[in-house]
């Protein structure tokens, strides 16, 4: 495109007050000879935005640059079609005038530096140009229980075709087997029934649902809006193509073998829930050993679960679960004790009403307590108590235990998930060459084979779902529940993390919203969140790929498969546009038509650095601009003030930063440069699952280089932030700021 640059500067917000915006005007027009720069003092009301559409109408512009508050704010204002028109903003606003001294020079360099940065994006930038793919808009929905179900009609209620696929000969899951369900209904202590003959009936007729019982996927490839899926069903197959997925596969009990210090396996009379429930269900509730009606139950709540040896997580029904059963027992026999011994009850909401009234009953015990030991005697079990709110120790004697088992999800397989943690942490512990390269080698063969293979997608990266530890599929705890690290698939209900029929019945409502809106977006070759509606893409100049791999496998969402060779094939309808195989790719051979690695290389030469005399230090912040960048949005908007040698680059996710912006930078006389990304690990933050760790990780190296070339490490800073930990960004900054003072000007300066 023929660049026709606009630079419209906004003096209203008090930017008139703290900046010369005749100076301002004189950077783009001088140095970038801007035809047109204007200056309004209320850019984002009417008659300033008309001022712009006006020009850009015209044809007199069609690169237009924003010198006013973030661009996190007034969205909807300064949007014009982006596949005609460079739109690039730059903030004065909350990241100047707003934290630095009014009318100060350093302040004016600030801001005149952002502008230059400003300027140099948006000419090294192109419009976009969506894909436009022929978009299945159909649901598949995978599982037939509560979750999947609700999904289902909700979808089809919606007004979407929808596919649901459940291995068994029936629908309804786990809560089809069950006697009865917790409350449902006011006054919230009365047991509801299961509710499923009607879901099952409105499903099975709903003209817009597919229903395949006994199937099972034994393929899916494709992307978002092409996903070609394949099922065993009938004895033949079946192949269709839909748009996204909603993976409700449920869970399953945690194996009760592994509780043999709980009594499991010691008398046929110690069961779990489950299978107490099936009793109950079947008609009866009688001791397995001799077929008699209990005289006394006692159920040991978190059997394996919140314990760091089993499951560390609350299952979240077990204690409800219990107390249903108790009512069992005493709908047989009101008179059968059933005693009940808990670490914590946990009933959330009205949930409390059905305790209140469980607790009431005369032949309930309830205490916390400890297990110490279960062991027989006479004519029946023995078990000993410690802890307990009456102090000490006690034995209580009980003709049956039931053990409240808590839940696994049916992801992945738990027991090659945990291998692979435990090969993992191996390969990071100091052990011997030989049993470090043993470990490596086990973890590739378990990444082959990562999950049950519910989906068998045919991605580079796996024929499953990552899970996260424990086995749930991986989702963004705080920003994104439903999301995996595959792009259109969704998990709701108890696959993705512990919950009750009710709970999962509400959470498939957000899966389905989730689904339509990713067949939504990509019928307009838009990206998901977090970069919701963006149409750029990575585009691959692959006659200098290296096939050294990097991006295929950093990418964290299985976008890239790759040939033969190791040359990458992108699936552009999977890539969540967050440039992390942008900042893997050593060959620099991966860019965005509005981002890239030598437009952020020219953004960080735009920047004027001062002479070493002048003892005005520079440091760069690249800045995650999911939390970093927002966070520092509201320290302007409290006014906190830091030092203004700094110089803010937003970007996508901080693990598309390439190192060679950090060589650059050190070259072009920059002092020092910090990170700042969202946290990782296991309760990760980063919106793109791993960026910020690559970021470090990457820097590890480039820290080892600048020591070689005799330069201090401590010029590069990472740091991991939440986007509500703004009050600390000022801080961080003046920090790092008087470190880089004491350490001295770059010795690189002026070279
Ligand atoms: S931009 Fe992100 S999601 Fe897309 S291919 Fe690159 S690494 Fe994968
Ligand atoms: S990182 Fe770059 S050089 Fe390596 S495989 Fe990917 S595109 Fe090719």
């Amino acid at each position: 495109m023929d660049k026709k640059l606009g630079v419209y500067l906004c003096s209203g917000c008090s930017l008139g007050e703290s900046l010369d915006m005749e100076k301002l005007a004189k950077v783009a027009q001088k140095e970038y000879k801007a035809p047109v720069c204007r200056v309004h003092p209320f850019l984002c009301g009417a008659e300033g935005v008309a001022q712009i559409r006006k020009d850009l109408e015209e044809g007199t512009v069609n690169t237009a640059v924003v010198a006013a508050c973030s661009p996190r704010v007034k969205t909807a204002a300064f949007s014009f079609d982006p596949t005609a028109v460079i739109m690039e903003r730059v903030n004065l606003r909350e990241h100047v005038a707003w934290c630095q001294k009014p009318k100060d020079e350093d302040t004016q360099m600030m801001a005149e530096d952002y502008l230059r940065m400003g300027i140099v994006k948006a000419q090294k930038s192109e419009p976009l140009e969506p894909a436009s793919e022929a978009i299945s808009k159909t649901i598949l929905v995978v599982g037939g229980g509560v979750a999947g179900m609700t999904a289902a009609l909700e979808a089809a209620a919606a007004g979407y075709e929808v596919t649901l696929v459940e291995k068994q000969a029936q629908l309804g899951g786990f809560v089809g087997t069950l006697k009865s369900r917790f409350p449902q209904t006011p006054p919230y202590t009365e047991l509801s029934a299961d509710g499923m003959a009607e879901k099952i009936q409105a499903l099975t007729y709903h003209p817009k649902i597919t229903v395949l019982t006994s199937a099972a996927i034994v393929k899916t490839e494709g992307q978002p809006g092409m996903f070609d899926v394949t099922v065993e069903v009938e004895g033949g197959s079946k192949s269709f193509r839909v748009g996204s997925i909603i993976m409700a596969t449920g869970w399953k009990p945690y194996d009760a073998a592994k509780l043999g210090h709980l009594g499991y396996g010691l008398s046929p009379d110690v069961v779990t829930n489950v299978e107490f429930e099936r009793m109950a269900a079947s008609g009866a509730i009688a001791r397995p050993s001799d077929g008699r009606p209990p005289q006394s139950v006692l159920f040991i709540q978190c059997a394996g679960s919140r314990d760091k040896e089993h499951l560390p997580y609350c299952s979240s029904v077990c204690c409800m679960a219990t107390l249903k059963h108790a009512e069992y027992l005493h709908a047989q026999n009101a008179d059968a004790k059933a005693y009940i011994i808990y670490k914590d009850m946990r009933t959330p909401g009205q949930y409390e009403k059905y305790y209140a009234k469980a607790q009431n009953h005369p032949a309930t015990f309830l205490t916390k307590g400890e297990v110490a030991s279960v062991r027989k005697g006479e004519g029946g079990l023995v078990v000993e108590v410690k802890d307990t709110l009456l102090g000490g120790s006690v034995q209580i004697p009980a003709d049956m235990v039931v053990l409240a088992t808590g839940m696994v999800p049916n992801s992945a397989d738990g027991e090659a998930i945990r291998q692979l943690h435990d090969a993992e942490a191996k390969v990071l512990r100091n052990e011997s060459d030989t049993q470090r390269q043993e470990a490596e080698k086990r973890v590739a063969e378990l990444k082959q084979h990562e999950g049950t293979e519910i989906l068998h997608l045919t991605y580079r990266q796996g024929p499953d779902l990552p899970v996260l530890r424990y086995g749930f599929p991986d989702s963004h705890f705080v920003c994104f529940p439903y999301e995996t690290r595959r792009t259109g698939i969704y998990t709701t209900g108890t696959v993705r993390a512990p919950m009750d029929s009710s709970h999962a019945a509400e959470d498939a409502l957000g899966a389905a919203m989730k689904a339509i809106q990713s067949v939504e977006l990509a019928s307009k070759g838009q990206a998901v969140h977090p970069r919701a509606g963006d149409l750029s893409f990575p585009e691959f100049f692959l006659q200098r790929c290296t096939q050294c791999k990097r991006c295929t496998e950093e990418c964290p969402f299985g976008t890239l498969d790759e040939d033969a060779k190791g040359t990458p094939k992108p699936n552009p309808y999977r890539c969540r546009r967050c440039g992390i195989c942008m900042g893997a790719c050593p060959e620099r051979i991966i860019s965005f038509k509005n981002y890239s690695v030598d437009m952020i290389a020219s953004m960080i030469k735009a920047i004027e650095v001062p002479e070493e005399d002048e003892e005005k230090p520079r440091v760069l912040v690249f800045m995650c601009e999911n939390d970093a960048y927002p966070a520092l949005d509201i320290a302007g908007m409290n006014h906190a003030q830091y030092d203004p040698s700094v110089r803010i680059i937003p970007l996508r996710c901080l693990g598309s930063m390439n190192i060679v912006w950090i060589a650059d930078a050190l070259s072009g006389g920059i002092d020092g440069i910090m990170l700042i990304g969202c946290k990782y690990g296991d309760d990760y933050q980063c919106h793109f699952a791993k960026g910020s760790e690559l970021a470090n990780r990457r820097l590890e190296n480039v820290k080892e280089t600048l020591t070689r070339l005799q330069l201090e490490s401590e010029r590069i800073q990472v740091t991991q932030l939440a986007i509500n930990e703004y009050g600390k960004l000022p801080v961080l900054i003046n920090d790092f700021m008087d470190r880089i003072r004491e350490m001295g000007p770059n010795p690189y300066k002026g070279f």
